[in-house]
C-alpha cells in the first residue's frame, strides 16, 4: 500500500528499510551498519537537508539549481563563490572576474 509506503520516507542506503523519521534512519545506519552510510554524510549547504553524499548532490541539483554558480566561461558549475573564484584562477587563468 502506498500510503504505508509513504509513511516511512527515510530509506537506509544500506538495507533500503524505510523509517518515519531522518533520526531514525540515521540510527538504524549507525547501529546496523556501523556507520557505513553515515561516513559519507553531509549537509546540504543551503538548507538544513542531510543525507549521503550523492543524495545531497541530487537534493541541490533538484532543489538548488537557481542557487548554483555557472561559470561565464565554460560548463563548469559549482554551489560555492569560493570555488568559483578558484576555478576561474586554475582553468582560465582569471583574476580579474569577481564572482558576485
Ligand atoms: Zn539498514
Ligand atoms: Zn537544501
Ligand atoms: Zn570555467
Amino acid at each position: 500500500m502506498s500510503a504505508h509506503f509513504s509513511s516511512r520516507p527515510f530509506k537506509c542506503a544500506e538495507c533500503s528499510q524505510g523509517f518515519a523519521t531522518l533520526t531514525k534512519q540515521r540510527k538504524h545506519e549507525k547501529e546496523k551498519h556501523k556507520g557505513i552510510a553515515y561516513k559519507k554524510w553531509r549537509r546540504c549547504d543551503f538548507c538544513e537537508f542531510e543525507g549521503d553524499t550523492r543524495v545531497v548532490q541530487r537534493h541541490v541539483i533538484s532543489k538548488h539549481a537557481d542557487m548554483m554558480i555557472h561559470c561565464m566561461l565554460c560548463k563548469h558549475k559549482t554551489m560555492l563563490r569560493i570555488s568559483m573564484q578558484r576555478h576561474m584562477v586554475k582553468a582560465h587563468n582569471r583574476t580579474d572576474i569577481i564572482i558576485p
